[in-house]
């Protein structure tokens, strides 16, 4: 008998409850990926991501090849192209990775209906894309935590799912066909320093990290020029790599320290990802939804876009906020501090909608996904779950603190390569002649004046 396996955020042979679980059932097995048109509809089809799904695809084809079988790609309506083949290789059952997001919740609903109506079942696996299911720990009366510290303490007393290997042998049906599979040549407006996808790119990068990475990671993540973060979140998103596995290898990588401060602080970061997956499938609306604290009135206008454009652009005057803006667009990421304190700048201090803010990372972002973008965002404007939503990140001491050598300005701003810190971070206190031999722009707003106006927006907003 056969099964289909639907591939989604899940583009791995590692550690797949899905695969494993079709094929210890069924004897030959249809591993299916739907470049779904609805997807692409909603604005996510952004030229990083397509360019870093093209090398994630071509390696999990590659990956199968190597075990006697093949990738089969079909584009079109997700829950009719399941029913095609199906239909086309008389399929019994079909397996897939449980999503969050409002869509992925539907999809499994429509999926679902339409194969029921043909006797075939569908078996939507947990815990596949994150470590724990969404529902798996519960505060009492409520359908998610809010917080991150108490979801973090029950997540942690979770007991470790097994991580399984990759298969060893994957037989597919004859006869199958495929559209040809996307080539990243072939996108165009890709950043020029986007990294590569793919399993294998995962699984030599998770190694790296753990070799070299891990130890120093609780000091210096927050190090925008060292730049000490594990890199491995556009393979989490892609699903490259299990975030089941990941905290696993840490943790064993880790042993001998019985509490390994870098192994911790890493799975900590890892169970913020679970967290955010949590609140958005308790609550898909938040997806573009105030979390709480619902605020209308953003400043809107042609001064508040003007000054969202200079934000995109990196020449808001700010050289800390200016740098990480421009590595997102060079990479297609950003360091999260550079994440943090960009959004703060956009959402406090120029006091424009996270909607925003989030829509342009979503367009650059290679690891952007809705629960962490949108609940980030939600986090930095004081809309989502952070406990203290009125905190306000002054860029300069944010610079000061996070880049006090000023090599992370230094790197993206060459504008400015030729001055030191700590006067980097605030080019405009130097004196006119001085300040004349940087062609820089000055602050397009003053803090003080952000603040204030963060301050009444909240006061009667
Ligand atoms: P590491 O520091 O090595 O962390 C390991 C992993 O933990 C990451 O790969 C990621 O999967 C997870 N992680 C770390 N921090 C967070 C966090 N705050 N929330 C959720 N997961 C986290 N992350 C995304 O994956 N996609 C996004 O679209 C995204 N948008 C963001 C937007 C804003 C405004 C902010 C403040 C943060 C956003 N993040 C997002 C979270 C975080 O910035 C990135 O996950 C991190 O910078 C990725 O780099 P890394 O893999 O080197 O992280």
């Amino acid at each position: 008998n056969v099964a289909v396996v639907l591939y989604t955020s899940d583009l791995r042979l590692h550690d797949h409850p899905p695969l494993r679980a079709a094929l210890s059932s069924c004897d030959r097995v249809v591993p299916l990926f739907v470049r779904d048109r609805a997807v692409d509809a909603a604005g996510f089809a952004a030229p990083n991501r397509l360019a870093f799904l093209a090398d994630c695809l071509a390696d999990l084809d590659a990956g199968l090849r190597e075990r006697g079988g093949r990738l089969v790609l079909r584009s079109g309506d997700v829950v009719a192209e399941v029913g095609a083949l199906v239909r086309e290789c008389d399929a019994d059952e079909v397996h897939m990775a449980a999503g969050v997001s409002g869509y992925a919740q539907a999809r499994e609903e429509r999926l679902r209906a339409a194969l029921e109506a043909e006797g075939v079942r569908l078996y939507v696996h947990e815990a596949v894309v994150t470590v724990a299911a969404p529902g798996a720990v519960l505060p009492a009366g409520s359908d998610h935590f809010a917080v991150f510290t108490p979801y973090f303490r029950r997540w942690s007393e979770l007991p470790p799912r097994p991580v399984a290997a990759a298969p060893r042998s994957v037989r597919v049906p004859e006869g199958i066909g495929s559209d040809p599979l996307p080539r990243r040549a072939d996108v165009t407006g890709v950043s020029p320093g986007l990294a590569r996808g793919g399993e294998r790119e995962a699984r030599d990068l998770l190694r790296r990290w753990l070799r070299a990475g891990l130890s120093r990671y609780a000091d210096a993540h927050d190090d925008l020029a060292g730049d000490a973060t594990s890199r491995l979140s556009p393979h989490l998103h892609f699903g490259t790599l299990s975030p089941t596995e990941a905290v696993h290898r840490a943790r064993t990588a880790a042993t001998g320290h019985a509490a390994d401060p870098g192994a911790e602080a890493f799975v900590r970061q890892l169970c913020w990802r679970d967290f955010h997956h949590q609140v958005l499938a308790a609550r898909p609306e938040t997806a573009v939804r105030d979390y709480r604290d619902r605020r209308d009135r953003w400043r809107t206008g042609a001064a508040a876009e003007e000054e969202t454009e200079a934000w995109k652009e990196g020449r808001t005057g700010y050289p800390v906020v200016d740098a990480a803006m421009r590595q997102l667009r060079h990479e297609g990421w950003m360091h999260n501090r550079g994440r943090l304190l960009t959004a703060s700048f956009l959402t406090k201090t120029l006091y424009v909608d996270w909607r925003i803010g989030a829509r342009y990372f979503l367009d650059l972002l290679v690891d952007g996904d809705l629960a962490n973008n949108q609940l980030n965002w939600q986090w930095a404007a004081g809309t989502g779950t952070d406990t203290r939503p009125n905190r306000v990140l002054n860029p300069v001491r944010q610079g000061l603190r996070y880049d006090p050598a000023g090599r992370f300005v230094h790197r993206w701003v060459p504008e400015l390569a030729g001055l030191d810190a700590p006067k980097v971070h605030e080019p405009w206190r130097l004196p006119a002649p001085d300040r004349a031999r940087y062609a820089y722009p000055d602050p397009i707003v003053e803090l003080a004046d952000g603040l204030d106006r963060f301050r009444r927006g909240r006061d009667t907003g």
